[in-house]
């Protein structure tokens, strides 16, 4: 992994260390009062030659917002391309534990001052890890509308990729996976009508002849295979629609049978369909067809490893050295 630690307002050099823990102060700002900031990145390995990454600096934008928010100071981009570049040069992280052309990313930023009260810490650690994965082939996944919690709140952290999102959705996860649902997909916390995302995913629908997802808000996280599906659709001429989409608006596109297909977008998992939607107490199919989640992901896919005829822009190619 890649370390760089933050302190007296700068930051000190990229260190190239074994995947290994930490060590933090028990009351450390990330530890107590989740001052803590993260990504999710994929690059992917062409043939032993190159490595393609994709969308880096929108990924850059989206960490510098976030740590914007959390009051966590930002690497520069170059300081946080010059990291993404050393780990991806070494050449154990390609194979162990497992060979795969597809590495997954997470840099992390941790408040490492220790303090009894909740204040902004002086210290920071960057850390960046990385571990091969294998493309998600999971099956369609069933999704549980949540009608008591709530994921963000207006004015609060849901645009950003920080730790404070992710723990308070494990308990309304449980309620899901025991009503028999994979996950959940959240409404908006103040009317708990409109639809928002899902727990690390954002969420379309096929209704008609368009491509429907909720239109971004600050309790929204901005995903970059989100923006990417929009990119690919709007070049294929088929019609997107950002906006507020209530849950009758869906549940009248089932009834009228004018839901064709829900999918859901992210980095980890990609596009993935969904299958079915639970929401008080019934299910309700959500696809019909897998054929348009399908072909997005190869789409992806296919710009990914540089094959795709358009969006050739959004890739970074770096020559594979020492492996
Ligand atoms: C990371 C994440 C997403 C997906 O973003 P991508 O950039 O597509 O990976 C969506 N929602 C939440 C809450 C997330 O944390």
């Amino acid at each position: 992994m890649i370390q760089l630690d933050f302190e007296n307002g700068q930051w000190g050099d990229l260190e190239v260390v074994e995947q290994k823990e930490i060590e933090v102060h028990p009351s450390a700002m990330s530890v107590q009062f989740g001052s803590s900031v993260f990504e999710g990145y994929k690059v992917y390995r062409v043939e032993d030659k190159f490595i393609n990454l994709f969308r880096i600096k929108d990924n850059y934008k989206r960490l510098k917002n976030t740590c914007a928010r959390l009051c966590v100071p930002c690497p520069s981009y170059e300081l946080y391309f010059n990291a993404l570049d050393m780990l991806l040069d070494t050449s154990s992280i390609w194979s162990e534990p497992i060979d795969s052309e597809w590495l997954y990313l997470r840099p992390i930023i941790l408040g490492l001052d220790s303090h009894i009260m909740p204040i902004i810490s002086n210290r920071f650690k960057f850390i960046l890890l990385a571990a091969p994965i294998r493309p998600y082939q999971g099956d369609s996944l069933n999704l549980w509308i949540e009608e008591k919690y709530s994921r963000a709140a207006q004015g609060g952290l849901g645009y950003a990729k920080t730790a404070a999102n992710y723990a308070h959705q494990f308990l309304p996860m449980n309620i899901a996976k025991k009503n028999n649902c994979d996950s959940v997909l959240w409404l908006d916390a103040s009317t708990h009508s409109v639809i928002e995302e899902g727990s690390t995913m954002n969420v379309f629908f096929k209704i008609g002849d368009g491509f429907y997802t909720p239109k971004l808000t600050d309790s929204i996280l901005p995903g970059i295979t989100r923006d990417s599906v929009i990119n690919i659709l709007k070049e294929k001429k088929q019609p997107v629609i950002e906006k507020a989409i209530s849950i009758q608006d869906v549940l009248h596109a089932i009834k009228t049978g004018e839901l064709h297909e829900t999918f859901v977008t992210s980095t980890a998992l990609g596009i993935c369909s969904v299958d079915s939607i639970v929401y008080k107490g019934e299910r309700y199919k959500a696809s019909f067809t897998n054929k348009n989640s399908g072909e997005i992901r190869d789409n992806i896919n296919e710009i990914y490893s540089g094959r795709y005829h358009k969006f050739s822009d959004w890739i970074h190619s770096k020559k594979i050295v020492g492996r």
